[in-house]
């Protein structure tokens, strides 16, 4: 990944501190001065869709700004090692999965053969940083590692499938670390855990201001009604967000209160269901006025910003999730949020303050009435969310938990990290 400029660099810190705190940056750079030059390689298995691609695309140059040599590379499998990869995150989610063990054996052959391209940089890197199971065991496959590596896990385990959780641990146990978004998501493991909750990036397409025309615009291009109210799910097309429910939530709230509903969704190139499960929504929306049922290209973020900002209530219905990022995204825009009481929704929506939790259609359909009908409350909540998500959420928080985890890990041998530094 290319380093930004000096000056791109100069005005980003200016542009964080306009809408942080006025001494954040100067605060990361005193804890980022022990790891001047250090080596740092996130790696995933896509980068676009879904919240792992968000974050780390504008985690690399705020670390690179900091000092860090920090990059970015992902693996890639062919179909079976994504339907293997899929199952494994539907089973630390709950669900009861069967993995044969062909996939298995190509998920161990797709990591070995990534582990091989990427042995260099992997091999010398100073910090590794391994998003979910996809990559987890190349680690095994890297002879004489000089590094810290760090399983970070965005899924809610907190009640994993028990037989491949099992199977996962024993690529996961190696490592030096673990971080979940959670207290609950932690699990029996021997190294230490830390919690870390995911962020958003205030001054990205997806959460950056935008002009009212480009906001009005959404009505136009989406065919929507301006004078309906408006609420909005955006989330990949996957079970565990339950889009399914929030047409039932709809339905229910429309025979009452007059609104439209838009399920925005795209998809994620390392998730093979959403194809279904977007046929099913389809279905479930057939003849039902007033819903909308969009299908994104992965840079639609200032679409989705403006279509959030354009909302008046935003969706998450999620059944089971790891943080859920559309949440603070919602929450940023001043919305409030209806979102499944459920894993890192719960750590966002603060009940009846920053919005509603619910755990049904129907709790969904009448939160959704009650804040449409009342406008000052629905105000209120908005504004509070808001800062709620200033307040913990945003990229430089999450940021400086990394860097003190890492500065934790290498105590003792933070000197040998110095030595690439100028
Ligand atoms: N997103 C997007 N386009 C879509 C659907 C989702 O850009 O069509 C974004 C969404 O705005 C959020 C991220 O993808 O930034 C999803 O992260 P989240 O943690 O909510 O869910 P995940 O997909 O990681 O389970």
């Amino acid at each position: 990944m290319k380093r930004p400029s000096e000056q791109s660099l100069q005005n980003m810190v200016a542009e964080y501190q306009a809408v942080t705190s006025p001494n954040v940056m100067h605060q990361l750079e005193q804890l980022a001065a022990p790891l001047k030059g250090a080596r740092v390689l996130h790696i995933n298995s896509t980068k676009e869709g879904g919240g792992v691609a968000e974050i780390l695309h504008k985690f690399i140059p705020l670390k690179q700004a900091l000092g860090i040599e920090a990059d970015w590379e992902i693996i890639t499998g062919n179909q079976e090692f994504y339907q293997c990869t899929k199952g494994f995150h539907n089973a630390l989610q709950g669900m009861r999965q069967t993995i044969s063990d062909k996939l298995l054996q190509n998920y161990e052959q797709t990591n070995r053969e990534n582990a091989e391209k990427l042995h260099e940089k992997l091999k010398e890197a100073d910090f590794v940083f391994i998003h979910d199971p996809q990559p987890a065991p190349l680690l095994n496959y890297i002879s004489e590692r000089k590094g810290k590596w760090i399983w970070r896990c965005h899924i809610d385990v907190s009640r994993p499938y028990r037989q491949v959780w099992k199977y996962l641990r024993e690529w996961v146990t190696p490592y030096d670390a673990s971080i979940f978004s959670l207290p609950e998501f932690a699990q029996t493991l021997p190294h230490p855990q830390y919690i870390v909750a995911p962020s958003i990036d205030p001054l990205s397409d997806k959460n950056c201001p935008l002009p009212e025309r480009e906001i009005k615009n959404v009505f136009s291009q989406f065919n929507l009604d301006p004078d309906l109210p408006l609420i909005t799910q955006v989330s990949r097309y996957d079970r565990f967000k339950d889009p399914l429910g929030v047409i039932e939530a709809y339905k229910l709230a429309s025979k009452l209160t007059p609104l439209q509903l838009v399920l925005a969704g795209g998809g994620a190139s390392d998730d093979p269901e959403g194809e279904a499960i977007l046929n099913e929504v389809k279905q479930a929306s057939n003849g039902a006025p007033n819903i909308h049922v969009l299908l994104l290209p992965a840079d639609a973020n200032r679409t989705i910003n403006a279509l959030q900002r354009a909302s008046d209530i935003i969706l998450q219905k999620s059944i089971k999730e790891g943080f859920g990022l559309t949440v603070s995204e919602g929450m940023w825009k001043g919305k409030p949020v209806i979102g499944g009481d459920t894993g890192g929704i719960r750590l966002q929506v603060i009940n009846h303050y920053t919005g509603f939790l619910v755990r049904t259609p129907e709790g969904a359909a009448l939160r959704t009435r009650y804040l449409l009908h009342r406008r000052d409350k629905l105000k209120d909540m908005g504004m509070r969310a808001q800062r709620f998500v200033r307040e913990n959420f945003l990229i430089t928080r999450h940021l400086r938990e990394y860097l003190t985890l890492m500065v934790g890990l290498t105590s003792g041998d933070v000197e040998r990290i110095s030595v690439g530094s100028a």
